[in-house]
């Protein structure tokens, strides 16, 4: 599995991404911002390739957000390090190879999938 901590190697990946390609898989999950998996949604299309967890950011809490976004934005940065990409494992639709970003928030009972595609255009390099 790659573990990814450099900006540029995520973007590398994210240009492998077919954006724009029509997959009756995932299209569903196409939004450009953070969004729950639909409950009907098969996770098991989704095959884990990656991850951005690393060890010393994983208590993180803090976003990053230098123009004015917030984490539901449509073109909210995507910023390594920063929540809640310090939290996110890497998948690939098992039938497009199209990239998403996904991590669980755990709530009171259950844990609320998030999933949002890997768009380069959107990664933050410092
Ligand atoms: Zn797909």
């Amino acid at each position: 599995m790659l573990k990814i901590t450099d900006p540029q190697e995520l973007l590398k990946l994210a240009l492998s991404n077919h954006q724009d390609s029509e997959c009756a898989t995932c299209n569903i999950l196409m939004h450009p911002g953070w969004e729950s998996v639909p409950g009907s949604f098969d996770l098991t299309t989704l095959k884990l390739i990656g991850t951005l967890k690393t060890e010393d950011h994983s208590e993180v809490w803090d976003e990053y957000h230098p123009n004015g976004t917030h984490s539901w934005s449509a073109d909210a940065p995507i910023a390594i390090g920063f929540h809640p990409y310090n939290r996110c494992d890497i998948y690939q639709c098992i039938h497009c190879a199209r990239k998403y970003l996904r991590y669980g928030e755990y709530g009171g009972y259950y844990v609320d999938e998030r999933i949002r595609p890997l768009n380069g255009k959107l990664i933050a390099i410092p």
